[in-house]
């Protein structure tokens, strides 16, 4: 990812990661053999250096999420990381929503594509290339919600009937959503950048401003602002060329539920899509499901602006098949391998994805695909990685 253009690598980066909780102890031994051996191939090399957090850091520190694994991440920029118990009825709500804040991780990035040969409940996977750019710090996850019953939500109810004019029924709950000028253009801005350095056709906003004019409505305005303010040599919005945009890059828009609807109807439609932090989350597991699933979708949030980064695998901890070799360790994998492409490796990059791609290719796969292939060879998280390895 050139996007980064500052961030400056050392020849062996030293890379925070965490094992994860649950599956961790399966899915990352198994990506980091394929890292190691794909970095390698092309000189590369990473110092990989453990840190807590999750059920294994409780266990020995008595933190969910210890100060210095925050440090470790802040200091070396980039990590990545397994799954993570939520911890119930803890001080932290969520140890991911965490260390996004910490860091001020505004980007959630995930690439969807598919791979031949990974079983897919569309006709056409082979349609869907798509990287969303999920905003990752406000929206109804800014966590500013009253219960109903409460003081504050009685206080609030009656300030917004006295001073607003607003009439809310006594016996709710109330949710703040706020939708900054800064937050939607930063999002927006890393978006085009990516857009433009990946070669790119287009840059869709999606957005739900029919109904929420002043805070989805005006992510989609701001949107548009910034392509004139900020890449008018480069992009142009649907506004001001009537889809028609030469060879600049195109912005356009899209309203969050029709969008549902055409990811699968008309996936070649979309390209790099730039949304708000609760459409992000139903597009991103909708999108995933098309390709495959959560078991091989990666994930990463980031801060163009600082460099920060943290990789992750998408799913949970499933606790069921913890231990058992046997789940697939493709989201952390591809994770790695976004990582890579983070710090310029995309040589390595690649050179996995094409092992991986002839793997399920070949049929070998791990349960999750095993029973959705005919024809398949089901093999354990161990072996799977091993096959990549042996392909590479
Ligand atoms: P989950 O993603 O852990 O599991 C749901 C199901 O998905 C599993 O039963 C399994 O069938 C399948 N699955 C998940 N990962 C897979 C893999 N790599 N290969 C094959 N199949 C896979 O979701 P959950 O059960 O709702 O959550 C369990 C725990 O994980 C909870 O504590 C939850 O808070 C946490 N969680 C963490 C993250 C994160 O750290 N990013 C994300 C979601 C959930």
């Amino acid at each position: 990812m050139s996007s980064l253009g500052a961030l400056q690598v050392p020849e062996e980066p030293i890379i925070p990661f965490i094992e994860g909780d649950g599956i961790g102890v399966d899915i990352w031994p198994a990506a980091k053999a394929v890292l190691d051996e794909g970095a390698s191939r092309f000189g590369h090399r990473v110092a990989w250096l453990e840190v807590l957090a999750g059920e294994k850091a409780y266990n020995e520190t008595g933190q969910w999420l210890p100060p210095e694994t925050v440090e470790s991440f802040r200091e070396h920029l980039v990590g990545i990381k397994g799954p993570l118990t939520t911890p119930v009825g803890g001080g932290i709500r969520s140890l991911n929503v965490a260390l996004r804040q910490i860091l001020d991780l505004y980007v959630c990035l995930r690439p969807v594509r598919w791979f031949t040969g990974v079983p897919s409940p569309v006709r056409h996977p082979e349609k869907v290339d798509m990287v969303i750019f999920r905003e990752n710090t406000e929206d109804v996850y800014a966590g500013l919600e009253v219960a109903e019953g409460s003081a504050e939500a009685a206080k609030l109810i009656e300030f917004l009937r006295d001073s607003m004019g607003w009439q809310i029924r006594p016996d709710s709950g109330v949710g703040i959503k706020p939708i900054s000028v800064t937050g939607s253009k930063r999002l927006v801005r890393a978006a085009i950048r990516y857009a433009l350095d990946h070669g790119r056709r287009s840059v869709t906003l999606v957005h739900k401003g029919n109904i929420q004019k002043f805070t989805e409505g005006a992510f989609r305005s701001w949107g548009y602002d910034l392509v004139r303010e900020e890449f008018a040599d480069e992009a142009i919005g649907w506004e001001d060329c009537g889809g028609e945009p030469g060879d600049k890059l195109l912005v356009k828009d899209a309203i969050a539920d029709i969008t549902m609807q055409q990811v699968l109807t008309r996936p070649e439609d979309f390209d790099v899509i730039a949304t708000t932090n609760l459409n992000g989350d139903y597009l991103s597991d909708a999108l995933a499901a098309q390709v495959g699933g959560i078991g091989i979708a990666p994930g990463a949030n980031i801060n163009y602006v600082t460099g920060h980064g943290i990789f992750e695998a998408t799913h949970g901890t499933a606790p069921r098949y913890a231990g058992q070799d046997k789940v697939n360790p493709g989201s952390v994998l591809l994770s790695g391998v976004l990582m890579f492409e983070h710090l310029g490796w995309a040589d390595s990059a690649q050179a996995i994805v094409s092992a991986m791609e002839q793997t399920i290719a070949e049929g070998i796969v791990t349960y999750d695909f095993a029973r959705m292939t005919a024809g398949a060879r089901e093999v354990r998280t161990s072996e799977f990685a091993q096959a990549i390895i042996d392909r590479l």
